[in-house]
């Protein structure tokens, strides 16, 4: 039996940037050159990408960790290292990228840009950066940053403008496969339909939409009990639901009843998905008796439902409802795209949160973790850059911790691990 994968969970890393180099020019009968130290190279990206030759995330069950290539170090002679290769990672349209950790939606694969989510490392600097006039020796270059790292959940969310929705047995698979050339596998028994199944449905040259045919929800569905939870998904995005009854109640079941349940089961897996409009499509009306029909009829009108009266098996009725389908998907916006989400804003007393202690040495060790992006950006051969360092470093209380535990000018201050000189 074939798999159907639409949820996994895996881990990606982008890679490191190359090291900045420390080295001297040299040269034959020359003493002493000019530091010559090249820069590192990035750190390769990790990058989605959709791939419609992929219909399910199962690939990602037998690969779980994806990590990008680290830059190289940067040489002698001012050579830079060589940028890492970016790792693409195809998934099938419509999958939906989320954070683990938090849970915020961090792209929605589902048109043609490749998304960046892991950005690799910047190269560090080499010393040929650091060279001033009262430090004409720099002994010391920039490490290559780290790149970023996440636990992701993938989501498979199918785009279909149009999601066929029922019990089982109903003749969803029937249905997408007379008015599309999508071929489910169809047979008189529950569950046949194991995957969600798209058909594009061309009603002449100006109209088609694809329709996605749902697998079987069943009772207690969006609380997980068995088969159908995890296809609500699939619904997500649909524009319009047509809800498919079997009007004959030939498995001893009362449409009415099951049309109550189902949307019960939608409205408890996502508010969204209870407010979606739906068009009914009475099935196995060939079964059916005059009154059945007139029965499930007076209901639905009382809904105030579209209704239609079809019998997929034969192919009868389903003109008037495609046009109806067709008709209704002009009034409506186009098909849900999730917006990425921010990275949650740590709690404010996180926000500013450091150390200072005074190591053997008389290095003032400052631990300062919302420094970091801050630390990544400074350039310390930038006037500005500089000045906006210092300026974070007194908003934060920094200096003034220090100047309060005794630093004074010229004591070697360390923050994160970057050191300079403390000046006043
Ligand atoms: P699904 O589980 O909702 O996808 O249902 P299927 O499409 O697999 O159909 C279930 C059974 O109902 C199959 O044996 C179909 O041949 C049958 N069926 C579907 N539509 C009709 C119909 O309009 N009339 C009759 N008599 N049988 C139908
Ligand atoms: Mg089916």
């Amino acid at each position: 039996m074939s798999m159907f994968v639409d949820q996994v969970r895996i881990h990606i890393e982008a890679g490191r940037g190359g090291d900045g180099a420390v080295s001297f020019h040299r040269e034959k009968y020359v003493a002493a050159g000019g530091p010559d130290g090249g820069d590192g190279g990035k750190g390769g990206d990790v990058i989605f990408v959709a791939d419609d030759h992929f219909s399910s995330l199962i690939a990602f069950r037998y690969q779980r960790k994806y990590i990008a290539e680290n830059g190289q170090p940067g040489a002698a002679k001012r050579c830079t290292g060589k940028s890492a290769p970016d790792l693409v990672i195809k998934v099938p349209r419509g999958t939906v990228i989320r954070e683990a950790q938090s849970g915020r939606v961090m792209a929605d694969i589902s048109g043609d840009e490749p998304v960046i989510i892991a950005k690799g490392g910047k190269g560090g600097k080499g010393n040929q950066h650091f060279a001033s006039s009262t430090r004409q020796v720099p002994r010391f270059a920039k490490p290559g940053y780290d790149g970023e790292k996440f636990d992701l959940i993938l989501e498979l969310k199918l785009l279909a403008d149009v999601g066929l929705v029922g019990f089982p047995n109903v003749g969803k698979s029937t249905l997408i496969s007379v008015v599309s050339a999508a071929k489910p596998k169809i047979a008189n028994y529950h569950f046949t339909t194991l995957e969600p199944v798209l058909g594009v449905v061309k009603l002449d040259d100006e109209r088609s939409f694809v329709m996605a045919d749902i697998p079987g929800l069943i009772e207690g569905a969006a609380e997980g009990a068995g088969l159908g939870h995890s296809f609500l998904r699939h619904v997500e995005r649909c524009r319009l639901i047509v809800h498919v009854l079997d009007v004959s109640g030939c498995e001893d079941r009362d449409p009415i009843e099951d049309f109550e349940k189902i949307n019960r089961e939608l409205a408890n897996f996502s508010e969204d998905l209870s407010h979606c409009p739906q068009i009914v499509a009475a099935n196995k009306a060939d079964l059916a008796s005059e009154e059945q029909i007139e029965r499930l009829h007076a209901y639905i009108a009382e809904k105030e439902l579209p209704f239609y009266v079809i019998s997929a098996a034969a192919a009868q009725g389903t003109k008037p409802l495609l046009d109806e389908i067709s008709r209704v998907l002009d009034t409506l916006p186009p098909v849900k795209r999730f917006e990425p989400e921010a990275v949650p804003e740590p709690a404010p007393e996180e926000k500013k949160r450091f150390t200072v202690e005074i190591d053997e040495n008389g290095v003032y060790q400052v631990d300062a973790p919302f420094m970091e992006p801050i630390m990544r950006t400074v350039n310390p051969d930038d006037w500005s850059s500089l000045q906006y360092f210092e300026r974070v470093l007194i908003s934060s209380g920094i200096i003034a911790k220090l100047e309060e535990m005794g630093a004074k000018e010229g004591v070697t201050v360390s923050i994160n691990g970057f050191e300079f000189d403390y000046v006043d």
